[in-house]
């Protein structure tokens, strides 16, 4: 190794971007002379953040957007000039599809818990029953262990089953692909935790976090996402631009991290070795157990799961299709016989992402449990789509084109206990392997902006664990 200290990061997703980012503002501020290397082992950089452009319609194949409150994303987008570019999304009703109907998500429910009377009363959606349970809400005793439960329990518990499969689930389950019943409160939602903890109910804790958030935005009806006017992969595209001070190895995979006493090899599949003395691993978890094989809690990623999810784009010509709902689209509840779990409206939610006179719909298939359809081929998966969608849809003719893109293992499931196996990891892999640091969706957050926090967060510790 020569007299220059070397940091390398793992994987070109959001994640490793961010890094890198951080790592070449320290380097600027400082004017320490370190080296700082990105090894992707794909063609190009972005991860499951991918644009398609096609006559005119923006397509996302991943990530659609990212939520604006959580502001990492944003700031990082304005340090590399494209705060012109950003967009918000228009709001409308969103639907739940349950028993061959759309019906509208009741008004006030604060990511499926109700917080407002009438609406609730009123909707469709649950029976009387279902209803009179979830009230219990309000006075049953709060969970009175601080100790990791799954999400189904937790709020089966607060608010019943009917509720909770009609409208909790297909709301929280999206972001993940996953079960609910499986999913860890801790990792994924730990503010219902709060809210439940803070006023011995749900309802209430949720109302509460409502008021507080709609003063904060008195008078405004913005949506909650930004995307970007060319679409995501934009931010990748001037990510890269920026990292000149990055040297940046694509279509370079690490066979496995060896341990030396200045630092660290890292052996290619090709064959070839580099030399580090502080490494960033932004993989996702399964590809993480080989490259440190003496590691024993590291192995359990292995067997971690991933969902694994497609996701179906499809333009129409607007006279093809009659969407009789004023919206930006619906999920599916929890028992549907539909295959689909959702569908954006995507020209109504992102209007800049398709050519007047079109319509440009994106559906999800596959979740926790049934993901063989992701396996199918492209043709099969777009027919199930176009099956699902007329029973909700007029449909006078087929899509224009579609992009149907698999995401095989593309969403980690942070299953009870999540935070507290990466910790044992961490504790672990600090003595093991001094200067390595874990990132990425695979540990505190798969949404963008959690991402980019991580990766700013390892970009620090690697810093000061070379200084
Ligand atoms: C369909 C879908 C929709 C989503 N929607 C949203 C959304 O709307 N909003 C939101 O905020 N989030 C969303 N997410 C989540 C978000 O996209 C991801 O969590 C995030 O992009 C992950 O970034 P990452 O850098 O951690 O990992 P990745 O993007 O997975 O990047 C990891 C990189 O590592 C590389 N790699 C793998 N193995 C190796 C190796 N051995 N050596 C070198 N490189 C390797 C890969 O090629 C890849 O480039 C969505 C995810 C999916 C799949």
């Amino acid at each position: 190794m020569g007299h220059k200290q070397t940091i390398t990061i793992l994987g070109g997703g959001i994640t490793g971007l961010a890094a890198a980012f951080a790592l070449q503002e320290r380097k600027r501020e400082t004017g320490a002379d370190i080296r700082i290397r990105l090894i992707e082992g794909s063609h190009r950089l972005g991860g499951k953040v991918q644009t398609v452009t096609k006559d005119g319609f923006v397509i996302e194949r991943g990530p659609d957007s990212f939520l604006a409150r959580k502001t990492s994303a944003v700031e990082l987008a304005k340090k590399v000039g494209l705060e012109g570019e950003l967009v918000r999304n228009s709001t409308g009703t969103s639907y739940i599809a349950f028993r061959e109907k759309l019906h509208p998500m009741p008004g006030g429910s604060v990511m499926g818990v109700p917080t407002e009377l009438s609406p609730f009363l009123k909707t469709k959606l649950f029976s009387t029953g279902g209803k009179a349970r979830a009230a219990l809400d309000l006075v049953l005793p709060r969970t009175s262990e601080d100790v990791d439960q799954s999400l189904g329990h937790f709020f089966r518990k607060r608010l019943g089953n009917e509720v909770v499969e009609r409208l909790v689930e297909p709301l929280l389950s999206g972001i993940y692909a996953g079960d609910i019943d499986q999913l860890s409160l801790h990792s994924t939602y730990p503010q219902f935790y709060h809210a439940e903890q803070e006023h011995g109910s749900l309802i209430r804790g949720m109302r509460n976090s409502r008021t507080k958030q709609k003063g904060q935005e008195a008078g405004t009806k913005k949506g909650m996402f930004y995307t970007f006017r060319s679409g995501l992969e934009t931010f990748v595209r001037k990510l890269e631009e920026a990292l000149t001070d990055i040297e940046i190895v694509k279509g370079t995979r690490i066979q496995l991290v060896e341990k030396e006493a200045d630092g660290y090899a890292l052996h290619c599949f090709d064959g070839s070795v580099s030399k580090t003395n502080a490494l960033i691993v932004t993989l996702p978890h399964e590809h993480i157990p080989s490259l440190f094989p003496t590691v024993p809690t590291l192995q359990s990623f292995a067997t971690t799961p991933s969902t694994s999810v497609a996701t179906v784009a499809m333009a129409f010509p607007k006279e093809a299709i009659e969407i009789p709902y004023d919206g930006t689209g619906f999920v599916v509840a929890r028992g549907s016989h539909y295959t689909i779990t959702a569908c954006t409206w995507t020209h109504k939610k992102w209007p800049h992402s398709t050519p007047e006179g079109h319509i440009l719909l994106r559906c999800y298939v596959g979740r926790a449990g049934d993901e063989a359809v992701v396996d199918l081929d492209d043709e099969s998966i777009v027919k199930i789509a176009l099956d699902d969608l007329s029973s909700f849809f007029y449909m006078k003719g087929d899509p224009s084109f579609s992009v149907v893109t698999r995401w095989k293992e593309g969403m980690p499931q942070y299953t009870v206990g999540h935070r507290e196996r990466i910790q044992e990891v961490r504790n672990e892999l600090e003595t093991a392997y001094p200067a390595v640091f874990l990132a990425g969706s695979s540990f505190e957050g798969v949404g963008l902006p959690d991402c980019i926090t991580q990766g700013q967060k390892v970009a620090n510790q690697a810093w000061e664990a070379i200084l």
